[in-house]
């Protein structure tokens, strides 16, 4: 088959970062275990276990393994925390990450109900949930959908922040009710511009070319999954997690297949996908 990809595929900077600190720190010796997952890709994922890296729900006790938190952050409860147990934090918190702690901080401190536009389950926005929730007496609240919105009480004033792998126009339409049930909105549009990037790419270098589309990447992935939802909009869409899902029965003879990724995928993933689909 013949393949097109968009100009950026593979891994963001933020998640090359996490990966690369935490090899670091395996190289540097010592126990280590992540907090949650160091990326959302099981080939990936074992690499670093063959490397002795160990996963952990909670903090390990006093004078236990150093400790890894992922790009997607932690909760400044967590980091005293660890520090009080005189644990040492490898912290691969993406730039990114913390720039929605910060706003979040910001807006709370500022008086405002804190407003978080994404997944309350998801390991990020639980983090600046913490972040938002420190000075005494504020408000936070989560959304992941207009409908959401429209079940919030009036306030006089709120915040809004998004996770940052949220789909940057759905933010933007939750925003617009939040709008009808708040009397001041400061809205601080957090959303990741590599995410916005590969959304815009998915439209524009890839569904007006390709016949069926794959998205590579983690199951587990946010933003692996909203490319993908964009990419089922117009086209045939299969999000696989690696070359070994591909199945035959999917295309036809002399279709173009279009191959992107989320932004916690390796590349090298995506390049075996691409050499998988050309010599089907
Ligand atoms: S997707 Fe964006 S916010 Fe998330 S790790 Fe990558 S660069 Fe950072």
């Amino acid at each position: 088959m013949n393949t097109v990809r968009p100009r950026h595929t593979g891994s963001c900077f933020g998640v090359r970062d996490a990966l690369q600190l935490t090899a670091d720190a395996l190289r540097a010796g010592g126990e280590t275990v992540a907090l949650g997952q160091v990326v959302h890709n099981a080939r990936a994922l074992e690499e670093l276990e063959q490397h002795g890296l160990g996963r952990a729900d909670q903090l390990p006790e006093a004078g236990g393994p150093q400790v890894v938190v992922t790009a997607h952050g932690a909760t400044p409860q967590l980091f005293a925390e660890a520090k009080r147990r005189g644990l040492t934090v490898v912290d691969t918190t993406c730039p990114l990450v913390k720039r929605v702690q910060r706003h979040a901080t910001e807006l709370a401190e500022a008086g405002m109900a804190v407003v978080v536009v994404g997944d309350a389950a998801h390991s990020e926005v639980r983090a600046v949930i913490g972040w938002a929730g420190q000075r005494e007496g504020s408000e936070v609240e989560v959304v992941a959908s207009e409908s959401e919105a429209d079940r919030l009480p009036w306030r006089e004033r709120r915040g809004v922040v998004s996770q940052s792998t949220f789909p940057q126009p759905r933010f933007q339409q939750v925003v617009a009710r939040l709008r009808l049930r708040t009397g001041e909105v400061e809205v601080r549009d957090t959303t990741c511009p590599v995410v916005n990037q590969r959304q815009r790419e998915a439209v524009t270098g890839l569904l007006d070319r390709a016949d069926v589309v794959l998205v590579v990447g983690g199951r587990g992935s946010a933003n692996t999954k909203a490319v993908a939802e964009t990419c089922a909009e117009r086209r045939p869409t299969f999000h696989v997690e690696s070359a070994k899902e591909i199945e035959p029965s999917w295309f036809q003879p002399g279709q173009l297949v279009g191959i992107t990724s989320g932004t916690s995928t390796p590349g090298w993933v995506v390049d075996e996908v691409e050499a998988a689909c050309r010599d089907l």
